[in-house]
């Protein structure tokens, strides 16, 4: 089976043909212009569709929430305005007269490195992404857990400090607020401002600067009291730990041991596991839309 794939991301969609057995053909991007809103988003994601031909079905990891059965856009927020109750499935399926099936991009990425990645044969395991923001999904008994209105996951917006820092949700304190990608870089800049990103922070550690390796710590504590919870709620397998900062040994050593401290001995065989599919993930999990 050959499934035509569109991963729509908040700079570019990425797309490209993925077959039964796993591999990728004419993987491809085309600007999403989000911020021109949800009509401009379709006109550019079925231009780049148009591109291919010789498949058998369409696969769509999209962000925002989606509602599966038929395929629309439950709610999206302000970087795509507008796309809120856009009829994806419908849209698609009249204009190329093949079956489409449509998923939260972020779920996706978990189908993707179930099927070909870091979860492979792994029945079940917990997803975090820290960027931006810290995205999440969850998979148990081999299948992704939606929720009610197919947002479960929301890792990122368990609220750990009542009243605390701003969240971009508009509420205080939460999870992401703390441990994204991106307030570790605003917690170097904060002590040193020369520092500018996430692979210059490193850089410091490496030489040995000690401000930016407490930095580091500061964010490791934030980010293992979120993960230590979920190991507890969850009792999963695995974690799978994705995003530029988790790639880096340091960073991911660091959480796992604070993490490890505060989870308990009979939980203690979960497995720290990075993600490995990268910026693949969200494509081969729309075509295992198709393959189950
Ligand atoms: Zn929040």
């Amino acid at each position: 089976m050959r499934i035509l794939c569109a991963d729509i991301g908040g700079t570019s969609i990425k797309l490209g043909i993925v077959t039964g057995d796993g591999k990728i053909f004419d993987f491809t991007e085309v600007a999403t212009e989000g911020k021109k809103g949800g009509a401009r988003v379709m006109e550019n994601l079925i231009s780049g569709l148009l591109a291919f031909e010789g498949y058998d079905a369409i696969g769509i990891s999209t962000a925002g929430q989606v509602d599966r059965e038929n395929g629309s856009i439950i709610y999206a927020n302000e970087n795509i305005p507008g796309y809120t109750g856009t009829k994806v499935k419908d849209i698609l399926e009249k204009r190329f007269r093949k079956p489409v099936e449509v998923e939260n991009d972020v779920n996706c990425a978990a189908l993707g490195e179930g099927w070909l990645g870091a979860g492979k044969g792994l029945s079940d395991y917990l997803c975090l992404t820290y960027g931006t923001g810290i995205g999440g999904a969850i998979i148990l008994g081999g299948k992704l857990y939606r929720g009610t209105g197919g947002s479960a996951g929301e890792f990122g917006h368990m609220i750990l400090h009542p009243g605390g820092r701003e969240c971009s949700c508009g509420k205080k304190g939460c999870y992401e607020a703390y441990a994204s990608a991106r307030l570790l870089v605003e917690m170097a800049m904060e002590k040193d401002p020369s520092v500018t990103s996430g692979r210059e922070l490193f850089a410091r550690i490496s030489y040995g600067d000690e401000k930016m390796a407490e930095v580091l710590d500061e964010w490791s504590e934030e980010a293992s009291t979120g993960l230590a919870s979920l190991v507890h709620i969850f009792n999963p397998q695995a974690l799978i730990l994705g995003g530029g900062i988790l790639e880096q040994d340091t960073a991911a050593a660091a959480l796992e041991k604070k993490a490890r401290d505060l989870i308990m001995d009979s939980f203690q065989n979960v497995r720290f596991m990075k993600a490995n599919l990268g910026n693949k993930a969200g494509l081969y999990g729309a075509a295992t839309l198709h393959l189950k």
